[in-house]
C-alpha cells in the first residue's frame, strides 16, 4: 500500500519571516517522526512539499507502511511539541486529497463512507478519499474501510457459496419404511392446535404449547441441566450499539426486526392521529410513523447478545470460568421473507438459547459435552434420525483482515448444525428433506474482544452458544414418528403420562373443517392413552 496527501495544519497564530528558522527546524524534525519505526522514509512516511499562507501550514506527505492518517496524526504531535517553544500552538489538522493506492484491482465500486472514488488500472487500485477531520483520523476510520474493501473482496471471490458444509455424524436409518410421511405443520393448523396470528406468527393453544413444552423440559432435563447450565432472563429488545458490537446488524440486518418508541408521551399529541382511527377504524401505518421516533432497537435475534454485553467491560478469574448460563425467557424475531413456511420458518419463534464463557480449552469442553448430550438426546432419548455437520463460513475476518476457511478444525472457532430428517419432504438421499433443527458454535474472541470481556491475568477469553429451536423440534420429531404416541419413545411418554394434556380448545366453528375436527378428536383420544 502506498499514500499520499495533504495535511493542513491550522496553527494558532501567523507564521512571520521570524518563525520560518524554527519552522524548517519543526519540519525536519515531522520527517524523523515519519519515518520512525522504519528503515527508511520510503517505507515510513516523509514530507515531499509545505507551505505556509497565514496560520495555515499545508504539508504534502507520502507513506509506505505507514497509514496516512496515522501518519497525520504524527505530522500533528511533532508539530505541537517542536513549535510550542515559539508559542505557536496545533488548532487541528485535516488530512485533504488524500489517495491510496492498494494492491490488486479490487473488485467493488459501491458507494462507501469517506471515498471520493475509486480507480483501477494495472493490477493496483487507487481510492481518492474525502478529506478528513481530525476526529476521524483518530477513530481510525480509514482502517475500518481498508478492512471493509478486503472483506467485500473475500465475499466477492467466495461468497457465493455461503458456508462449508462437513457431514460429521450420522444416525443409523432408523424408520424404513416411514412412520409417517404427512406434514405436521398441516396437520397441526388443521387440528386446530395453533392458529395463525399474523405472516409468520402463531398462535399456540394449551395443547400445542403442552407438546412444545414437552420438547423444552426434556431437552433441559437430559441436556441443558444435567451439564450445570443456570436459568437466566435476558431482555428481548436490544439497543442498536448491541448490533453494532455482535456485527449482526452489518450481517444480517436484511432480517431483523426493528422498533421505535413513541415521540412523545403526551396522549393529546397524538389526537389527529386517535381522531382519525375513531372516525375511519383504520390505522394508516405511514401516519402512525410521523408519531414514532426512528427505530433504536431491535427484537431478538441471537438470544445470546445480552449475556456479552454482561460480562463486557468485567475482569474475570479462574473462580468465575466457565459460566454456564441459558435463557428460554422469550421468543427470537426474524424477518425471513420469502422463506417462511407453517411452525419451523416463522418470524416469531421460541428457543432455548445456552451460552458460555471460559478460557479456549473450557468453552471447547463446555462444546464437547453438548455435543455428546445432543447425540445422546437426539439418538436414544427422542430416537430420530439425525445427523450433525460442520458448519463454517468460507472465509472469516482474522487479525482485521479477510481469510479464506481452508480446512476444518474442530476446537477452533465454528458451528456444528444438527439437522433431523423430515420425510414430508422427501426420502433421506435429499439434502431438501432435512430441517436444522439446532447448533452449537464456538465463537473464538468474536464477542469478548468487542464488549471487552477479560480474564484478569490477560488469558484469552471464548464463548460459545447453543440453540434449541423449539417449533423445529416438535416438527422435526412429529415429521419422523407422526401423532400416535403409541410410536413415540418412552422417556417422552414417561413425561406426558407425569403431565397430562390440557383439554382442546372447541367451538362451533372451531376447527374449520369438519376432517380437523376428528383428526383433533383423535389426536385427544390417542393423547390420553400414553
Ligand atoms: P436456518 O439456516 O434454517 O435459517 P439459522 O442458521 O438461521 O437457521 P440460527 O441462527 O443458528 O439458525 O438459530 C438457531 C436455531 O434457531 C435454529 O437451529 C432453529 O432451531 C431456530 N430458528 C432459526 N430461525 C428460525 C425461524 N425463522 N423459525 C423457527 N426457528 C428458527
Ligand atoms: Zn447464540
Ligand atoms: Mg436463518
Amino acid at each position: 500500500m502506498k499514500c499520499r496527501g495533504t495535511v493542513r495544519v491550522e496553527l494558532s497564530r501567523d507564521v512571520t519571516r521570524d518563525d520560518l528558522e524554527a519552522l524548517e527546524k519543526a519540519l525536519k524534525e515531522v520527517g524523523l517522526a515519519l519515518a520512525k519505526g522504519f528503515r527508511s522514509p520510503e517505507e515510513g512516511g516523509r514530507v515531499v512539499s509545505w507551505e505556509h499562507a497565514g496560520r495555515v501550514l499545508s504539508l504534502n506527505i507520502e507513506t509506505g507502511r505507514l497509514r496516512i492518517d496515522e501518519a497525520s496524526m504524527r505530522v500533528k504531535n511533532s508539530l505541537e511539541a517542536s513549535l510550542g517553544a515559539r508559542r505557536i500552538g496545533v488548532r487541528g489538522i485535516r488530512l485533504e486529497d488524500a489517495l491510496v493506492e492498494v494492491e490488486g484491482e479490487v473488485r467493488v465500486d459501491t458507494k462507501l463512507p469517506y471515498v471520493e472514488s475509486i480507480e483501477k488500472s494495472q493490477g493496483r487500485t487507487l481510492i481518492r478519499l474525502k478529506s478528513l477531520e481530525e476526529r476521524d483520523l483518530k477513530r481510525p476510520v480509514l482502517l475500518k474501510l481498508l478492512r471493509l474493501l478486503d472483506e467485500k473482496e473475500a465475499r466477492a471471490r467466495w461468497g457465493g457459496k455461503a458456508e462449508h458444509w462437513q457431514l460429521l455424524k450420522r444416525s443409523r436409518i432408523k424408520f424404513d419404511p416411514p412412520l409417517f410421511t404427512g406434514d405436521p405443520n398441516k396437520v397441526l393448523e388443521e387440528a386446530g392446535l395453533v392458529k395463525r396470528f399474523s405472516i409468520g406468527q402463531w398462535l399456540y393453544t394449551p395443547l400445542a404449547t403442552y407438546l412444545l413444552n414437552a420438547m423444552r423440559e426434556l431437552f433441559l432435563s437430559e441436556v441443558v441441566l444435567p451439564l450445570g447450565f443456570r436459568e437466566a432472563i435476558f431482555p428481548k429488545m436490544y439497543p442498536l450499539e448491541i448490533g453494532l458490537k455482535t456485527g449482526h446488524l452489518r450481517g444480517t440486518i436484511n432480517s431483523m426486526v426493528f422498533c421505535s418508541l413513541p415521540k412523545t408521551y403526551e396522549i393529546s399529541e397524538f389526537e389527529e392521529l386517535t381522531d382519525y382511527m375513531y372516525v375511519t377504524d383504520e390505522a394508516p401505518p405511514e401516519e402512525l410513523a410521523r408519531y414514532l421516533r426512528h427505530p433504536e432497537y431491535f427484537l431478538c435475534y441471537a438470544q445470546c447478545e445480552p449475556f456479552y454485553w454482561f460480562f463486557g467491560g468485567e475482569l474475570l478469574d479462574d473462580s468465575s470460568l466457565p459460566v454456564k448460563w441459558f435463557d428460554r425467557s422469550g421468543p427470537s424475531f426474524r424477518w425471513e421473507s420469502g422463506g417462511l413456511y407453517g411452525l419451523e420458518r416463522v418470524i416469531e419463534f421460541h428457543r432455548v438459547e445456552v451460552v458460555w464463557l471460559g478460557k479456549p480449552e473450557q468453552v471447547v469442553e463446555t462444546r464437547n459435552e453438548l455435543l455428546r448430550a445432543y447425540e445422546r438426546f437426539m439418538d436414544e432419548i427422542l430416537d430420530l434420525e439425525w445427523r450433525a455437520a460442520w458448519v463454517t463460513p468460507w472465509y472469516y475476518e482474522q487479525s482485521g483482515a479477510a481469510e479464506r476457511v481452508e480446512e476444518f478444525d474442530i476446537d477452533k472457532p465454528g458451528t456444528i448444525d444438527f439437522e433431523l430428517w423430515v420425510p414430508y419432504r422427501g426420502p433421506r438421499e435429499e439434502q431438501k428433506a432435512w430441517l436444522e433443527v439446532g447448533n452449537i458454535s464456538i465463537h473464538g474472541t468474536k464477542f469478548t474482544s468487542p464488549f471487552r470481556i477479560r480474564h484478569n491475568r490477560g488469558e484469552t477469553l471464548w464463548t460459545g452458544c447453543s440453540g434449541f429451536g423449539a417449533q423445529r423440534w416438535l416438527v422435526a420429531f412429529l415429521a419422523q414418528r407422526g401423532f400416535d404416541p403409541d410410536n413415540w419413545p418412552p422417556a417422552l411418554r414417561d413425561f406426558l403420562s407425569r403431565n397430562p394434556p390440557p383439554e382442546p380448545v372447541s367451538a362451533v366453528t372451531y376447527p374449520k373443517t369438519q376432517a380437523g375436527r376428528e383428526e383433533l378428536r383423535r389426536l385427544v383420544e390417542l393423547l390420553k392413552k400414553v
